[in-house]
């Protein structure tokens, strides 16, 4: 009858929509060994990167900064956080002993989606304008006016060849911005220009990445940080390397040493990465095809639009998803907060799924088991991210020896030397990493994996609260002339 001839079609249908999971799951699948093969790859491009220029993926990029803040680092500095879903700008008071941050202030808003795509002007006459409304309304406040020159740290989120530690030249865009006449450009000035079109008296003295802001917030707190990496609507990674590794820069003499360097691990590839068709369909859709694909398998950029393609996937099945005209078509639309929302819905009837599907995508009411489906492929992918991002970490320790793989001292009893594996701390920063408990939870459980019960306590992963932005004030202070020099 007509009632069988339904069920019969609804169970093929359901039968399919299972069969797209599946398939998900295969193709995003990271057992331990698989996570090993990309640790290692991660630490040979990272040797490839230091070599030659163009010698990698991986850029691997000069920062200038060889010495991170002592602690000793004294007064008042301003600081832009520019290359996320917001910019902030903060006001940090350095009280000049370690771990002393006196104070600071912060404002955030979001970057109208307009000016990631305009010009360079608009964009920095619009920052240099917020900017001057704040230090003008926090030195009201504090009744302070500076008998100095005000001083900046630029924290500019995006691949950068340095020029020195507070100028360089963009590289390329990423994230969605696409502004084309800053491609090649001096950044630094760019934003000094326009401080001084609206007749601000202050001084780009710190051109950094964000990582490298967090590393120098994290060093600041904790001697024993020796990399940072940003989880949030980007990705990527820098750590303290010895300068003379450093073989494509031969004779690079720095004080320390050291120099901090940009991996700008974003665009990092390997054929071990489980990639599916529907990377293969975001990158080809993206402003920027072919580059930041890791980036594309892990940010907060991203994922919410992998699932978004999935369920799409799976509608093409299914009906109960409702008209084709659903919102699912937008891209973008799912953002990866909703769709940690969803991930982590703990009622028993999953309401807050239900909710998301109808109010972002306009679906009708979703039966349960629906919803149930949703869940798990925001599962996989969030699942799929975290442990990429848990091998690259364990890539760079394996870069610098704190793996566990080597380098320990060797003794008669292996397992009481191996467990003396020196402390080791990576700062994180980024809503990924902070908002997404499951994300969090799935990296440090990949984290212990990979590493092995023994050394795994000895690293640990920290979260740097404003990392990127206060970072800058320690650096743009570190580089001040009125502060105390850090040479140690
Ligand atoms: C940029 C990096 C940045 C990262 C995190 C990436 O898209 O290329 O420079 O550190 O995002 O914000
Ligand atoms: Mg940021």
């Amino acid at each position: 009858s007509v009632m069988v001839g339904r069920r019969v079609r609804r169970k093929r249908a359901w039968r399919r929509v299972m069969r797209v999971l599946e398939e998900l799951e295969e193709g995003c699948a990271t057992p331990v060994e698989r996570l090993r093969q990309v640790v290692d790859a991660m630490s040979v491009e990272m040797h490839a990167g230091l070599v030659s220029e163009g010698g990698s993926k991986l850029k691997m990029l000069l920062t200038f900064v060889h010495n991170l803040p002592s602690g000793s680092e004294k007064g008042t500095y301003y600081a832009l956080d520019l290359g996320g879903t917001n910019f902030r700008i903060l006001r940090v008071q350095l009280g000049g002993q370690r771990s002393a941050i006196i104070g600071h202030y912060v404002d955030s808003r979001p970057i109208p989606q307009h000016l990631m795509t305009g010009t360079s002007e608009e964009l920095f006459d619009f920052i240099a304008l917020s900017l001057k409304d704040f230090v003008e309304m926090e030195e009201n406040i504090s009744e302070h006016s500076p008998s100095e020159r005000r001083e900046l740290g630029f924290t500019f989120s995006f691949p950068v060849k340095q020029t020195s530690s507070s100028s360089g030249i963009l590289i390329k865009w990423t994230k969605g911005f696409v502004i084309e006449d800053m491609v090649g450009r001096d950044v630094s000035e760019c934003l000094q220009q326009a401080i001084s079109r609206k007749g601000l008296d202050m001084r780009v003295n710190a051109l950094i990445n964000d990582t490298v802001g967090t590393l120098a917030v994290g060093h600041y707190h904790d001697e024993d940080t020796v990399a940072a990496v940003i989880l949030g609507t980007g990705t990527n990674a820098c750590y303290l390397e010895r300068a003379d590794a450093i073989i494509k820069c031969q004779g690079l003499l720095t004080t320390s040493g050291d120099m901090v360097v940009n991996m700008e691990w974003g665009n990092f590839w390997s054929a071990h990465l489980p990639r599916t068709s529907y990377d293969m369909d975001l990158d080809a859709d993206s402003p920027n095809p072919y580059d930041q694909g890791f980036e594309k398998m892990i940010s907060g950029m991203y994922l919410g639009d992998i699932v978004r393609r999935v369920i799409l996937r799976m509608s093409e099945e299914l009906d109960v998803f409702g008209p084709e005209s659903s919102k699912l078509h937008v891209p973008f639309i799912l953002r990866t907060p909703l769709m940690a929302t969803m991930h982590e819905d703990d009622t028993p009837d999953l309401r807050e799924v239900a909710k998301i599907l109808r109010d972002t995508l306009e679906f009708p009411e979703i039966p349960l088991n629906v919803r149930k489906l949703v869940v798990r492929v925001c599962d996989v992918v969030t699942c799929r991210a975290a442990r990429l991002a848990a091998a690259g970490i364990v890539g760079i320790l394996k870069k610098i020896g704190r793996d566990g793989s080597g380098g320990i001292a060797s003794g008669k009893n292996e397992g009481a030397s191996r467990s003396k594996m020196r402390r080791t701390v990576v700062a994180v920063e980024g809503g990924l990493f902070t908002n997404y408990t499951l994300f969090r939870e799935y990296l440090n459980e990949a984290m212990t994996q990979i590493l092995g019960e023994e050394i795994a306590p000895s690293v640990i992963i920290k979260v740097m609260e404003d990392g990127s932005g206060i970072g800058a004030a320690l650096l743009a202070a570190s580089h001040s002339t009125s502060s105390v020099d850090t040479i140690q």
